[in-house]
């Protein structure tokens, strides 16, 4: 329902949290966040109210400065924790947040399912987590995290968004878009990314909106914009008029 990100100098977890809050409006059932705290995926999630997800945070005193967050609307497997998002592969090294419906699920479950993956919810998004690992290079290389992203979503059928950490890549943040809104916000020597403006508006108003069978890769020095097939885009940020 609400997607977050948040790629800089600040204490992730709360924008992320912040990010969160200023989505509430659109309804949810569960929230949760992912960030790369000290080199490890850390990843925290509560049914109910966001204040449930911040009493959990506040005791963790999270220094990550990467990380993304998800309020949930359940489509598919009911509204508890295991269900909340970010959802993760196997190995616990990458998390992923969803907003949309992946229609082939079911399919492309049963096939990890056959290939070794052990799932741990009953949604829709958890095959993207599954998918990414399988795709990702056996050691860590310049593109290797973009180009595992951009394999799965070839593989989804739907309109989603989604938004990806990985613990192998510290210092990325990717998205992609198909028929589900996200906008990038370009702060300075900070990126965030959001389902919906009011999200980054208290940071910056320089916005660019993804198209859709756009994916973008966000590191602490700036903001790349390709396409499903991979090659490259110029883009530029345009400037928000906002009237709180
Ligand atoms: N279909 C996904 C789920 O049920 C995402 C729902 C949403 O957009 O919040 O987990």
């Amino acid at each position: 329902c609400g997607i977050v990100g948040y790629i800089g100098p600040q204490r992730a977890a709360q924008v992320l949290l912040q990010g969160l809050q200023k989505l509430e409006y659109r309804g949810y059932d569960s929230a949760g966040i992912a960030t790369l705290n000290e080199g490890e995926l850390l990843c925290v999630r509560a049914k109910g109210k966001l204040r449930n997800l911040a009493e959990k945070v506040e005791q963790l005193d999270i220094v990550a400065h990467v990380g993304i967050g998800h309020t949930r609307w359940a489509t598919h497997g009911k509204p508890e924790e295991h269900n909340a998002h970010p959802h993760r592969d196997s190995r616990d090294r990458l998390a992923v947040v969803q907003n949309g419906i992946i229609e082939n699920y079911r399919e492309l479950r049963e096939q990890l399912q056959a290939r070794g993956h052990i799932f741990r919810s009953e949604t829709d998004t958890e095959v993207i987590p599954h998918l990414i690992a399988e795709a990702l290079p056996a050691t860590p290389s310049a593109n290797g995290l973009l180009e595992a992203v951009r394999q799965a979503v070839h593989q989804l059928e739907g309109a989603f968004a989604i938004a990806v950490i990985c613990a192998d890549y510290p210092d990325e943040l990717i998205v992609a878009r198909q028929q589900a809104p996200l906008v990038i916000g370009f702060g300075q020597g900070e990126f965030f990314c959001a389902s919906d403006t009011p999200a980054i508006i208290p940071y910056t108003r320089a916005v660019l909106p993804l198209e859709n069978g756009e994916l973008a890769r966000l590191t602490p020095t700036g903001v790349e914009v390709y396409d499903f097939e991979g090659h490259r885009l110029r883009k530029t940020p345009r400037t928000l008029n906002w009237n709180p």
